[in-house]
């Protein structure tokens, strides 16, 4: 978490201000970054443009009324894999092999022009960025080595869920990943697959809209799992024509893509009569109705907050169920 947003390098070119961001991401922090610097190109990584991103740094810093030149350099380390096309968070677990940094920083320092503060790549540096970024670093003399932001999949993404998963077994909390049904409604007991079931203390539903399948629409929008009514804004979301819930304009409010269960100030979806579904339950993401994760920006925010807030609320229940 940063003290203001940071402006860090995308794979599109762009920068995105963001309040936080992973110890190895952190430092390519635009407003910050040295006035000379290179971006690595892989050259067996098609997906992955270094050009476009130091282009669009040097007219971002311009913007920002500083001067910043980014040179880019071309590693030829990955040449050698059978599989050109590979990702970046594939490339990533090559890294972690025993000696590949050693050999990769190797390579970068005879690329690497003089004068440069600060080198940023593609985000490949592992499972644990920060200790390849340092070890990267100390192989290149203290060159600060950053990632840029990472499109899916991604290393990224990877050592998140990593993250959360052992700050949950650190906590004593069982893991267990299953499609999730309802056993049979307001009983609190979730079936999983291979017909075990659960019925946990409290419950949070984060099942996502359309591509997650939290919300489904064939003839009639559904609610897959309890079967919870949904809302496009005020009106019940059922089996209406489509067109109803779409604007005239592509950059309109499309209720369609707002649908998704109404709550209470606590987070607890309401039934069909507006009262909480059950005492026990809480909902956070996409699921909930009201805003278009696509379009208005507030996506992955909404998700982390909700799921911030609905998991302490759970959590709280269920300490008081002990
Ligand atoms: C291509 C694309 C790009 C995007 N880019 C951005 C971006 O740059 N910034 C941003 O803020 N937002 C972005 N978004 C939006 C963002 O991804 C979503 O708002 C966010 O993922 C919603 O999080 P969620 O946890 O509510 O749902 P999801 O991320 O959809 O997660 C729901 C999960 O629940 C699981 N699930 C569903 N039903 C069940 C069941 N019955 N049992 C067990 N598991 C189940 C699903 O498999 C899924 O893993 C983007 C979305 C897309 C599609």
């Amino acid at each position: 978490m940063m003290s203001r947003n940071a402006l860090l390098p995308t794979p599109l070119g762009t920068v995105k201000p963001a309040a936080m961001a992973q110890s190895s991401q952190a430092g390519a922090d635009l407003a910050s970054l040295p006035e000379r610097i290179a971006v690595v190109q892989l050259s067996v990584n098609p997906s992955y443009d270094a050009r476009i991103i130091a282009s669009g740094l040097e007219q971002a810093a311009l913007l920002l009324g500083r001067q910043l030149t980014a040179a880019v350099i071309e590693s030829r380390y990955f040449r050698d894999i059978e599989d050109a096309g590979r990702g970046c968070y594939e490339l990533s677990e090559l890294l972690e092999r025993p000696g590949a940094i050693d050999d990769f920083g190797r390579d970068l320092r005879l690329r690497l022009p003089p004068g440069v503060g600060a080198l940023l790549l593609p985000p490949i540096l592992g499972r644990h960025g920060q200790s390849l970024a340092a070890k990267l670093s100390q192989l290149l003399g203290g060159l600060p080595c950053w990632e840029i932001l990472s499109s899916a999949p991604s290393m990224p993404g990877i050592r998140l869920q990593e993250s959360l998963d052992s700050a949950l077994i650190r906590a004593g909390i069982p893991i267990v990943e299953s499609e999730v049904g309802c056993a049979s409604p307001g009983s609190g007991v979730f079936t999983l697959q291979g017909g075990d079931s659960i019925q946990p203390a409290a419950a949070v539903l984060a099942t996502g809209k359309f591509i997650g399948g939290g919300i489904v629409r064939a003839q009639r929008f559904r609610e897959p799992v309890l079967d919870l009514p949904l809302f496009a804004g005020s009106r019940r979301a059922e089996d209406q024509y489509i067109g109803d819930l779409l604007a005239e304009k592509v950059q309109g409010e499309h209720q369609a893509f707002r649908v998704g269960v109404r709550i209470d100030s606590s987070l607890r979806p309401l039934g069909p009569l507006g009262e909480p579904f059950d005492p026990r339950l809480f909902a956070a993401g996409s699921v909930i109705s009201g805003y278009d994760p696509a379009a208005d920006k507030t996506g992955l925010g909404v998700a982390i907050f909700t799921g911030y807030l609905a998991g302490e609320t759970a959590a709280s229940l269920v300490l008081l169920a002990r």
